[in-house]
């Protein structure tokens, strides 16, 4: 079960205080599927690890709310022209929130890595607001996203490199583009460093690219 509690935020773009709906509590024992999304019982947490301003549009996780954030005079302008329209037809749904945010990361000059989890987790809203399209859009997005963090030499640890290397081709394999999928699939033996701890990664590579499944165990 998920947990919802209410928090007070503080925009460091538009100084608005605002209400919003963040996570207390949840689980994993809806199960997680091959691309590392795992399900709660009852609600899904994710849209609510996201906070969008309803006055200009920032978007955030609750961290990005603290005290100490800096806005340059650039972030904020983008934020009001780009975010602030649709921050001002709300509701907003999760992947809005996540679409939302990576643009955020993207503007402030975060990591590809980054962008990348935010893009992930935008696709992952989309499965449950059953949007099919928009959740092959950002998957594709995201693919990018962790292929770029993946060619920069310090974009991604030593040991994350194998297990982010198979995400990318699950992520073409659920894109639908099982050529692009294997070629990745088959790059993560190479990424390997330590096969003791990293077997199952080289395993669930294999049977994504032989025999694919949708969830894990
Ligand atoms: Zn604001």
């Amino acid at each position: 079960m998920t947990a919802l509690r209410e928090i007070e935020l503080e925009c460091p773009v538009c100084r608005r205080r605002f209400a919003s709906r963040a996570v207390a509590s949840s689980d994993a024992l809806g199960g997680r599927r091959t691309d590392f999304r795992e399900f709660a019982e009852g609600t899904q947490p994710l849209p609510f690890f996201m906070h969008m301003c309803p006055r200009c549009g920032y978007t955030g996780a609750e961290r990005d709310y603290a005290p100490d954030v800096e806005v340059t005079e650039a972030l904020r302008e983008r934020v009001w022209v780009e975010l602030a329209p649709l921050a001002r037809r709300a509701p907003v749904t999760g992947s809005e929130k996540y679409e939302a945010a990576a643009k955020v990361a993207e503007w402030q000059g975060l990591e590809p890595r980054h962008v990348a989890d935010l893009l992930l987790r935008a696709a992952w809203c989309c499965v449950d607001e059953g949007d099919v399209e928009a959740e092959r859009f950002f998957r594709r997005k995201a693919a990018w996203a962790f292929e770029k963090a993946l060619e920069s030499w310090d974009g991604v640890a030593r040991e994350e490199r194998a297990v982010l290397t198979y995400l990318v081709g699950e992520l073409w394999r659920r894109v639908g583009d099982q050529a692009l999928a294997r070629g990745w699939f088959d790059k993560v033996q190479a990424e390997v460093i330590d096969p003791a701890t990293q077997q199952w990664v080289m395993d669930a590579a294999r049977q994504q690219r032989d025999c694919p499944r949708e969830w894990f165990g």
